[in-house]
């Protein structure tokens, strides 16, 4: 089934589980109950062919901007925590069940940047979850740690790492990725 049919509220994949925790589905969270029962979300890689984050917690199939699959190899697992679990950060950072990435949205905004899973880079995001991800900055974090580097690209509206010597793989700009306007974002390794 091509996914480039697919649009808002139309049946979706099958929701995110938390490895090893309570199934979360969409709903299923009433933010601001802040029940400290519920951890931060494991499952996520970076990928080394296109420098991008995504989530590799369930079966889903991914699509990375440069042809196929996401990869894990030489990732660290990083964990993500979610907006309604407070702490340092910046809100509005979805996942998209399209592509599995991360990528930002400030509800209300006709920016929805660019989705390598939807229509091969030419549609937009789409998120799967009423729940946002709060990210840590270096300006707005939880302590000392982390991996800095991680930036937003003003062209896709995706979370990339920048610190490699490549601008990545970017569906929305033949040159590539840009950390233009960006913040520097810190991911936790587990
Ligand atoms: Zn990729
Ligand atoms: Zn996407
Ligand atoms: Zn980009």
């Amino acid at each position: 089934m091509s996914k480039r049919a697919s649009t808002s509220g139309l049946p979706r994949r099958n929701p995110l589980r938390a490895p090893g925790a309570v199934a979360f589905t969409a709903g299923a969270v009433t933010p601001g109950m802040g029940s400290p029962a519920r951890a931060s979300q494991s499952g996520w890689r970076w990928c080394a062919k296109c420098e991008g984050l995504w989530f590799n917690g369930d079966t889903s199939i991914s699509d990375c901007p440069t042809g196929g699959q996401h990869v894990h190899s030489a990732s660290g697992h990083y964990t993500l925590r979610f907006s309604y679990e407070g702490g340092g950060g910046q809100d509005n950072w979805w996942y998209c069940w399209m592509c599995l990435g991360m990528w930002f949205h400030t509800p209300g905004s006709t920016r929805f940047g660019r989705c390598p899973g939807n229509n091969h880079g030419e549609g937009s995001h789409d998120k799967d979850w009423r729940n946002s991800y709060r990210l840590e900055t270096t300006t707005s974090n939880n302590g000392p740690g982390g991996q800095k580097n991680w930036r937003w690209c003003s062209h896709c509206e995706s979370l990339w790492f920048n610190g490699h010597a490549t601008w990545g793989k970017c569906p929305g700009s033949a040159a590539g990725h840009t950390a233009v306007n960006s913040a520097d974002y810190i991911l936790r390794v587990s």
